[in-house]
């Protein structure tokens, strides 16, 4: 399959269609602009909004827990269609705080079912967020920043820079929008069932809003997810990964993409700060806290670069060492992610062949080793290939007037 061509096709009328979608929305205030100096209620966890409640209102907590029900239950955001609340207190909040998600720009369906949103944060800035649904689950995967700072070199979001990080409410906003389309009801119709903070951005750089967010994403007046259900997948910021033990009972997911620190360090340039010694360390730490529990470790197939089997026997000997630092049979789980090409990068998908090998070396030595399958191929929502928009006139013209060019050229070559 020529996955270029296919992407230039597809992407074309998404373009299109979002970038009118994007001019409308800029012709409207959104995030912050609509908020104005209202307390955005999407911002708090139980503990703050009880807080606030408490402290700013001077009402009680339970008042605290109907207005979540009514927001992540039951996706109102009026306060005055919350109709157990008192007209006093209604009145109240609508004049102190807004429930302000953020703006849907454009949404799309693969054939597969994988559903991706492009979100307006602010009139500059647009991230994606995307629905796998998978034999008895539902999996959405969620964006923590704007663009991503660490520049790994496989990765599409590295390619627009960083610009800044998503609030709680952008990031809890992302969770309402899906629940809230797929008719996802906590406890009952459960359509949402696992969280994985691996979209846009490296979560563990925006620790507080990441962590309160994951905390609504478990809570029973949230999406109330089991908290191995929640999973935060890092490049590997050590120190932020024992901080997470300390607060925080998720499911940890680190990419590890390479065997060795001077393979690692070209592909994921936070390794010369964090190099595999430490970074293993500290996912010791972390699977020894939350005895019981595996760590999954992911590793981007790439052709040539990373899946020869030296890599694999490099591989098996640093799990075995986890396992056995752990005390844990199957401590280690390995993710195997065929490299997911995007416009403009040098690296490629090894054939089905050597994705295959690698994984039995890993299998023969008696490890858990699945081979991630990407989804989404038609509406370019594979991990890695989320990039979201930067609201760059010029750059965005000129990107679309590429993937036109390749539509063109594709079509001449047909
Ligand atoms: N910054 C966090 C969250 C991103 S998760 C982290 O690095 O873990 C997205 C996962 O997809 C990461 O494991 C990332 O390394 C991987 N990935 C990035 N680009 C990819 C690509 N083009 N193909 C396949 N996997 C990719």
């Amino acid at each position: 399959m020529n996955h270029t061509r296919d992407i230039a096709i597809d992407i074309v009328p998404i373009g299109a269609a979002a970038d009118e979608a994007t001019q409308a929305a800029l012709r409207e205030p959104a995030g912050k602009a609509a908020s104005g100096s209202k307390t955005n209620i999407f911002d708090f966890d139980r503990a703050s909004l009880e807080h606030f409640f408490e402290q700013e209102l001077g009402e009680k907590k339970f008042r605290a827990h109907q207005v979540m029900k009514w927001i992540h239950h039951r996706y109102v955001t009026d306060f005055a269609d919350m109709t157990d609340l008192g007209k006093a207190l209604r009145a109240k909040l609508e004049e102190r705080a807004v429930v302000h998600a953020p703006q849907l720009i454009f949404d799309k369906e693969s054939t597969d079912g994988t559903h991706k949103w492009l979100l307006g944060m602010d009139p500059k800035n647009a991230i994606e967020t995307v629905y796998i649904p998978d034999k008895g689950r539902g999996t959405l995967c969620v964006s923590s920043q704007v663009g991503c700072a660490l520049n790994c070199q496989f990765c599409s979001t590295a390619t627009q820079g960083f610009n800044r990080n998503l609030s709680t409410a952008e990031i809890i906003g992302q969770v309402w929008i899906a629940a809230r389309h797929l008719g996802n009801v906590p406890h009952q119709q459960r359509k949402l069932t696992n969280v994985v903070m691996m979209g846009m951005g490296e979560p563990l750089a925006n620790f507080d809003n990441v962590v309160r967010a994951m905390s609504i994403m478990r809570d029973d007046l949230g999406y109330g997810l089991a908290n191995k259900r929640v999973t935060l997948s890092t490049a590997g910021m050590v120190p932020m990964i024992d901080k997470l033990g300390e607060v925080s009972d998720v499911s940890l997911a680190v990419s590890l993409h390479a065997p060795n620190d001077e393979l690692r360090s070209e592909l994921v340039p936070l390794n010369k700060k964090y190099p595999i010694e430490a970074l293993m360390e500290a996912c010791v730490r972390y699977a020894l806290r939350k005895r019981g529990t595996s760590v999954t470790f992911e590793y981007t197939l790439m052709k040539g670069v990373n899946d020869q089997p030296q890599h694999a026997r490099e591989l098996i000997r640093l799990l075995r060492a986890f396992d056995n630092a752990v005390q844990m049979k199957d401590a280690a789980k390995v993710n195997l992610i065929p490299f997911n090409p995007f416009p403009g990068t040098r690296f490629a998908r090894p054939d089905e062949e050597a994705i295959r090998g690698f994984q039995k070396l890993l299998n023969n030595a008696g490890m858990i080793a699945p081979v991630r399958r990407t989804r989404g191929d038609d509406i370019d929502a594979a991990c890695g290939q989320l990039k979201g928009q930067v609201m760059d006139r010029t750059r965005r013209q000129a990107e679309f007037r590429k993937r036109l060019d390749a539509q063109e050229a594709g079509d001449a070559a047909a």
